[in-house]
């Protein structure tokens, strides 16, 4: 089922607004707020519930813990925006409602901007059972903020290639809803080692330095809360790990409206087959936190024995990334920037020939400089 949001003033498209933090009417100006809740269409009809079932059974108890959410009550928008169908199957090819072309999606596609009349699109009925996210942070910087901080972090195209700052080019920025795990784990660490302290006295001439030794052990339980790791297999994890933090305090309880206008997809791992991962991620601060229980010594050898982690429950949350990548010279560069917080990360890449005429222009101003010093 492919699901739009119309206007209720002029019946045109409606799209999330970041700058508003609201659906909103570019046409006429009308927003109203995403009155949050899980609005899983499915859930109202086992009939039209698709293979993966309902409910994730995932998530914890505890979840986010974010206060920022406590208004949005689950389930409150149910059918509040209307739908334009149910698919008693999963559909696998879709069309845009308003001008009926074919959609061109990928397999895990779940909102798009159809490509012939710029509708916002969500594909809700990829969007239940294991595959309805629990949280999502809305976009905060909106499409202009974003053009104008790429165009500041690639210097306004001077060292880029041709094309690159062109309006070609900067129509492929687009906003994309990553999908994350965010873990809460506990961790089971024990350290066991060796200490020294030292003592010096002395009697007459004579200097004496007693070592003592000491067996160490620690053992001690931490908890991990809201530990995100990406789910996607598009991203580069050591880049998304840049694009942190995120204010997962700011996370608001999934709603489908909040893709409109943006892309999204559902996740390619399981949180099972991350785990391994996030924990290596936490397992050093975690034994470095219990070894800060120590008191003062001389010298600690303090080897981590064993770390064993529990899993608390883990939320499948959506997080806001712009991004643009552009391949020159058989390289893909790409920029990336947080959607909450416009933290920027990625490189442009460099015009071998602009470099060189810079250079030339450096070297002529500093040859019209020494002339006139009278150098030359
Ligand atoms: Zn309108
Ligand atoms: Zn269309």
């Amino acid at each position: 089922m492919v699901k739009k949001y119309n206007c209720p003033g002029c019946g045109a498209d409606m799209a999330y607004d970041p700058a508003l933090g609201k659906l909103s009417c570019s046409h006429c100006g009308y927003a109203e707020e995403v009155t949050g809740g899980i609005e899983d269409w499915a859930a109202s009809g086992s009939d039209a519930a698709t293979s993966e079932g309902l409910g994730s059974g995932r998530t914890a108890s505890g979840g986010l813990g974010s206060d920022a959410a406590a208004s949005d009550g689950p389930g409150s928008a149910q059918g509040a925006y209307g739908s334009s169908g149910r698919a008693a199957e999963p559909a696998l090819e879709y069309h845009c409602p308003n001008c009926g072309s074919v959609l061109v999606t990928g397999e895990k596609t779940t909102s798009v901007t159809c490509e012939y009349c710029d509708a916002p699109l969500v594909l809700a009925d990829r969007l239940t059972g294991n595959y309805c996210p629990r949280r999502i942070i809305p976009f905060s910087v909106d499409k202009k903020a974003a053009v104008s901080a790429f165009k500041k972090w690639c210097h306004n195209g001077w060292f880029t290639p041709k094309g690159f700052t062109s309006a070609d080019n900067i129509k492929k920025l687009h906003g994309t809803y990553v999908p994350y795990w965010i873990f809460n784990m506990r961790a089971h660490v024990v350290l066991d080692g060796t200490a020294t302290r030292v003592r010096v006295r002395r009697s007459g001439d004579t200097e004496y330095t007693t070592t003592d030794y000491f067996q160490v052990y620690r053992e001690g339980f931490m908890d991990f809360a809201n530990v995100p790791y990406d789910a996607s297999a598009k991203m580069v994890d050591s880049e998304m790990v840049k694009l942190e933090p995120y204010d997962l305090g700011q996370a608001k309880l999934f709603s489908m409206p909040y893709l409109a206008g943006f892309d999204s997809d559902q996740y390619d791992y399981e949180d099972g087959q991350l785990a391994a991962m996030v924990q290596d991620r936490v397992k050093d601060s975690a034994a470095g936190r219990l070894s800060q229980t120590l008191p003062a010594y001389a010298t600690v050898n303090f080897p981590v024995r064993q770390v064993d982690f529990q899993m608390l429950g883990n939320d499948y949350t959506l997080l806001p990334v712009w991004s643009l990548s552009y391949i020159y010279k058989n390289k893909e560069y790409r920029f990336m920037m947080n959607g909450q917080t416009g933290r920027v990360v990625g490189k442009a890449p460099v015009s071998v020939p602009k470099l060189a005429l810079f250079g030339g222009i450096i070297g002529v101003a500093a040859f019209i400089v020494q002339m006139i010093l009278g150098v030359i």
